[in-house]
């Protein structure tokens, strides 16, 4: 199961692509899809994922993807690599 979190509020949620069960976020556009996709255990390990709920709960910010980031998780957008709910 993947464990996410919102890019929103933080919490964490138990797939990329699902709605928010905190603040009802749900990832519609390409960069939300994106920032989700990101924001799993796919791409951070439990430390970072922790550091990465912590720090949007706290700051409150809009969680921003870099450029190479992006162009990373484009490039491993194919349907084999998508394993979300
Ligand atoms: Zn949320």
């Amino acid at each position: 199961m993947t464990k996410a979190i919102c890019w929103k509020c933080g919490v964490f949620k138990t797939g990329s692509f699902i709605p928010c069960p905190n603040c009802n976020a749900d990832p519609i556009t390409e960069d939300e899809r994106l920032i989700s996709l990101f924001l799993t255990d796919h791409y951070h390990d439990e430390a970072a994922l922790n550091a990465l709920h912590v720090q949007i709960r706290s700051g409150g910010k809009k969680y921003q993807i870099s450029g190479e980031h992006e162009k990373k998780l484009l490039f491993n957008q194919q349907p084999n690599n998508l394993c979300v709910f």
